[in-house]
């Protein structure tokens, strides 16, 4: 059923990431690993005998190089996420980069080389769910006219406001890593409605709190179930389309 499908992973040089491509694999997809990492990558794909690009999400070059090659992508796995210490300017800034403005740019950059009917999975997490904001903040991300512009217009006004110190009166978080996920399940929706004419599933996952270097040794889940949470969006062969889910089934946003 899936045979000869074409999937690219980011962030795939370990964790969930690695493990989605070995699942999808295993499902007989033809896998790209992507990593920032070329060396770890490179091993981590050879380790389980699929293709490999180099792609630190934040690098325009490194996405013009990969868009350049006219892959025919059936899917496309956001994967590649941080999470840091602290909060401050540079946390917010360095994670909105990678998290979100990152996952936003591979998609765009790629999009062409996304075959018509393709997917597309933003890996999100249980800290994007809307509850930390005020009502004004979660009508705006959840707003089904909100444009990808809107969308980034608020992540930025995030930033601004921790910027000048503002932003809890002005109803966000001090988390710059809840923002950057609730901003991916948004993305999802924004492009979903986006990318209907074309065919286009656009879902977000969470994997659930899952044992890697970014989830601890405490986590719950393992690095295969967590996985299993991405590959169901990712090998959905429905409709569905501008969900966030969690284990196949729908998550609370
Ligand atoms: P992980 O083991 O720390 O893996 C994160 C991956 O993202 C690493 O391969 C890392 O590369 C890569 N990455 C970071 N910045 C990058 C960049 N600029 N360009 C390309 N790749 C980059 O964490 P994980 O638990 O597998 O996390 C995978 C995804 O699941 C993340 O989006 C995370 O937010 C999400 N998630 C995880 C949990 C959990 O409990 N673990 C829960 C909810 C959501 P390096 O090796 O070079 O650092």
């Amino acid at each position: 059923m899936a045979n000869h499908l074409t999937g690219l992973v980011t962030g795939a040089n370990q964790g969930i990431g690695l493990e989605v491509c070995r699942q999808l694999k295993a499902q007989g997809y033809d896998v790209i690993l992507t990593s920032r990492d070329e060396r770890a990558g490179r091993a981590a794909a050879k380790e389980i005998g699929v293709d490999y690009r180099r792609l630190d999400v934040t690098s325009a070059a490194d996405i013009a190089a990969l868009a350049a090659e006219k892959l025919q992508l059936d899917l496309l796995v956001n994967n590649a996420g941080i999470s840091m210490d602290g909060f401050n300017d540079n946390v917010v800034k360095t994670t909105l980069a990678i998290n979100f403005l990152g996952a936003l740019a591979v998609t765009e950059g790629l999009l062409p080389s996304i075959r018509d009917g393709g997917t597309i999975v933003f890996v999100s997490s249980g800290m994007g769910e809307l509850h930390p904001y005020s009502p004004a903040i979660r009508a705006r991300f959840s707003d089904p006219k909100l444009t990808r512009d809107q969308l980034v217009a608020l992540v930025d006004e995030f930033i601004a406001g921790v910027h000048a110190n503002r932003h809890t009166q002005e109803g966000w978080p001090s988390s710059a890593y809840r923002v950057s996920k609730a901003a991916l399940v948004a993305l999802a929706k924004v492009l979903a409605r986006d990318l209907a004419p074309r065919g286009i599933r656009v879902n977000a996952v969470c994997p659930g709190w899952v044992k890697t270097r970014m989830g601890g040794r405490s986590a719950p889940r393992s690095v295969e179930q967590g996985a299993r949470s991405v590959v169901w969006a990712a090998t959905l062969q429905d409709a569905t389309t501008g969900g966030f889910y969690r284990d196949g089934k729908p998550a609370t946003w």
